[in-house]
């Protein structure tokens, strides 16, 4: 895939870039190492500062860098606004919490003397160069959620950002120059795909954290299992979304379509199968399908759209194929279902009944605006259909009912249970999945600890 910023909205590419050759990574391999070998001493403070200012900056810029990213992946410009905002705050959530995040720790006094020590204690010290391989779709907040913690912890960062996002790549490398971060701390490699396992080979890249496809996670824990390097997955998600008797059955519905199309739908933490409890099926469905004819599709910088075009020809096809199976399969179209004429990769709301296990859409992550749905004859029955997925990154129930919400915590294979809402992510809250939707979390303590050597200090 070339290194270019094409405008998903009319397909015309406006910008080329030469990806970067060996002698340039080398130049960056060895100025992170170095500057690493430094930053790693500074203070939480002096660090806090940095990221503060960052954050600063960011605020400042976020209409012109909402811009560049409705540009090069077609996120609607109001949405893209808000992910600017959402990456300051946690920033500044990062940088205000670190030090208390990653302080030593001090076991129990019991266990000290067990072991024959006058003191122990656990420090968080950080591992080095950490490569992170990110996608297109929250350009911006992929990129910060591991930018923050990362340069908190002390650990310095080499950005490997999708090929079709090359401006906010260059972007971020700016931003963290400008906010007073020495050259080596935030680099952006402009490098294909095929060009990551010879850099995560590379004994100066400490471990790796990645974010996108199952395929892209397998090459590179493959690679980094081999070398013996840390890594986290962040990969596809199919997220349940539960609906049962006792819901608000308005609410749930308003929800569920926001849920379904938010990014235009191209979200891992997207709700993507609607399974709803039969007594209130119906009344759901005709409420959500209401709510996602209603949705204005059209051009992403106009601030009134809500459903922008698909970030590429590709993901639209995608698409397509999964829905076109499922039709020929036997599913029923309650909206959307087919592509528009004209210009850009625009595919309409779309909701589909009727689903089987052999449809793919069942198995395969639907990375656009389509819902597919489900009826459930009980609780057990919701469960397994949510349940049966390859995938487990979260999940959302609605219901009233205390006893329900506790099977449903205790029963879904998922990273996280959100209930009576829609899944977000939030800097203080845990992010991650189980299952094909990958391992390790991002955000909050357990994200920053990711890349840290846990290091134990036994004093005789
Ligand atoms: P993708 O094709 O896997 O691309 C993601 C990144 O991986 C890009 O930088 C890409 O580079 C790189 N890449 C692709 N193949 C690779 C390989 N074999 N080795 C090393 N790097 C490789 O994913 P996408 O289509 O851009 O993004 C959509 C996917 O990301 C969806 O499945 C979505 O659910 C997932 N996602 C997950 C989360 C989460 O937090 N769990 C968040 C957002 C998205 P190039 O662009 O150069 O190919």
């Amino acid at each position: 895939m070339p290194i270019a910023t094409v405008n998903p909205a009319n397909g015309e590419t406006l910008k080329t870039y030469q990806a970067m050759g060996e002698e340039e990574i080398e130049r960056r391999l060895q100025l992170a190492e170095a500057t690493f070998r430094t930053y790693r001493t500074t203070s939480f403070e002096e660090r806090a500062r940095l990221v503060h200012r960052a954050a600063a900056l960011l605020d400042e810029d976020r209409q012109s860098i909402a811009r560049v990213m409705t540009t090069e992946m077609g996120k609607p410009v109001k949405q893209a606004r808000a992910e600017a905002a959402k990456c300051a705050k946690a920033m500044r959530w990062y940088a205000d919490h670190a030090a208390e995040l990653l302080a030593d720790e001090e076991p129990d006094a019991s266990d000290v003397k067990d072991s024959g020590a006058s003191r122990v204690l656990v420090r968080y010290r950080p591992l080095g160069p950490v490569l992170a391989v990110m996608p297109w779709n929250f350009p911006l907040w992929q990129v910060v959620r591991f930018a923050a913690p990362t340069l908190m912890a002390g650990n310095v960062g080499l950005l490997k950002h999708a090929s079709n996002v090359p401006q906010t790549a260059l972007y971020l490398e700016d931003l963290f120059h400008r906010a007073g971060f020495t050259e080596g701390c935030f680099q952006t490699l402009l490098v294909g795909s095929a060009a990551v396992d010879e850099i995560l080979r590379d004994e100066r890249v400490k471990a790796a954290t990645l974010t996108g496809s199952e395929p892209a996670g397998r090459a590179v824990a493959s690679t980094a299992g081999e070398m013996i390097k840390k890594t986290v997955l962040e990969l596809g998600g199919s997220d349940p979304f539960v609906v049962m008797p006792s819901a608000d059955l308005d609410r749930a519905a308003e929800v569920a379509v926001t849920a379904r199309v938010q990014n235009t739908g191209q979200s891992c933490i997207a709700a993507k199968r609607f399974i709803v409890h039969a007594d209130v099926h119906d009344a759901f469905a005709e409420r959500f399908t209401a709510g996602m004819r209603a949705l204005r599709t059209g051009d992403p910088m106009d601030e009134e759209t809500d459903v922008g075009p698909l970030s590429s020809e590709q993901g639209r096809a995608d698409l397509e194929e999964l829905v076109d199976d499922a039709v020929r399969a036997g599913a029923g179209v309650l909206c959307g279902g087919e592509r528009p004429d004209g210009p850009g990769w625009y595919y309409p709301p779309t909701v589909l009944t009727g689903i089987t296990r052999e449809m793919r859409v069942h198995r395969e992550e639907a990375f656009g605006p389509v819902a597919t749905l489900y009826r459930a004859a009980d609780l057990d029955e919701a469960v397994l259909i949510a349940n049966d997925s390859l995938f487990g990154l979260s999940s959302n129930v609605w219901t009233r009912d205390e006893a329900e919400v506790d099977r449903f915590v205790r029963d879904l294979e998922a990273g996280s249970v959100f209930v009576n809402g829609m899944t977000a992510s939030h800097p203080a809250f845990p992010f991650g999945g189980v299952k094909r939707s990958g391992y390790g979390r991002e955000l909050s303590g357990h994200g920053i600890r990711e890349f840290c050597n846990i290091t134990t200090v036994w004093h005789g």
